[in-house]
């Protein structure tokens, strides 16, 4: 059980974030939800967690293309002993059409950020005497994919920053992975169908089943909940041991 624990998990007001928030909670941990915004919205998400699992759940607003902003996170949040670095967008265009502020800010968001709250958490996790480090990545962490260059760089960064997180860490009862999920069917990806759509002039589902999940054996989806599940086990007693690496949860995408 994870009780007494504290979960911070950045970019959990939707998708992969929020179902990794409610696994944590589902084994007992407290939670902090973040995103850039500050709705009524995500304050009553982080209320229905707290009343459905048991435990406390906190939303902290914290704009993570700015460094200052993502450690400050860490700081509001006050204790952190799971650290999930999720919060990520996605931008695609050829490299020679990249729009330069789509470039600084998918680097800021999804590899800069990752930094940053790794940094501030680390000293709690030591003072706590115990940390989980677990960086949401990508397939494309591990594969490219044309036009895709800010992301794909971001994600490989991010396997890259991950190794030197368990390697600094590696004597201390505290573990870094990567997570690398195929597609799953959240709003970034679901922004990414119209296009596919309208470029190879498909139907939706022709687009998702010859376009979209052409790179997953299993032409099927990964859910929120499996990709919480990964990420609970990681911060389980039998993943003690396992640090500095990456789990696939993409139905067979990188195999090939
Ligand atoms: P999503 O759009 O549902 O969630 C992204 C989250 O990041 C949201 O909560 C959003 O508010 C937050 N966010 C964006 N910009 C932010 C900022 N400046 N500051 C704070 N928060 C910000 O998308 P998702 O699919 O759930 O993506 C979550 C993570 O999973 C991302 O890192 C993404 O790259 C990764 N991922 C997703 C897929 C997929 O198929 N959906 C596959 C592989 C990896």
């Amino acid at each position: 059980s994870l009780k007494g624990k504290t979960a911070v998990i950045t970019g959990s007001n939707s998708g992969i974030g929020l179902g990794v928030a409610k696994e944590l909670a589902r084994s007992g941990a407290d939670v902090v939800l973040n995103s850039y915004t500050d709705n009524d919205d995500d304050h009553a998400l982080a209320e229905q967690i707290s009343k459905e699992f048991g435990v406390t759940a906190r939303y902290i607003q914290a704009d993570l293309s700015k460094g200052d902003e993502a450690r400050g996170l860490i700081e509001k949040a006050g204790q952190c002993d799971l650290l999930v670095n999720n919060a990520g967008i996605q931008h695609v265009a050829a490299i020679e059409d990249f729009p330069v502020a789509k470039w600084d800010a998918i680097i800021a968001i999804m590899l800069s950020s990752a930094f940053h709250t790794t940094a501030a958490a680390l000293p709690l996790m030591r003072a706590a005497g115990w940390g989980r480090i677990v960086n949401i990545a990508s397939a494309h962490g591990l594969r490219a994919s044309p036009y895709k260059g800010a992301y794909v760089a971001a994600k490989h960064g991010v396997v890259g920053f991950t190794k030197v997180t368990a390697l600094e860490t590696a004597k201390e009862p505290i573990t870094a992975n990567a997570v690398c999920p195929g597609y799953v069917l959240t709003p970034l990806v679901e922004a990414q169908i119209p296009d596919t759509m309208e470029k190879y002039n498909m139907d939706r589902e022709t687009a998702l089943n010859d376009v979209l999940l052409v790179r997953q054996p299993s032409r099927e989806f990964a859910t929120t909940e499996q990709l919480g599940g990964t990420v609970a086990f990681l911060c389980s007693d039998a993943a003690a041991q396992i640090t500095g690496t990456t789990i696939s949860v993409d139905g067979g995408w990188t195999a090939m």
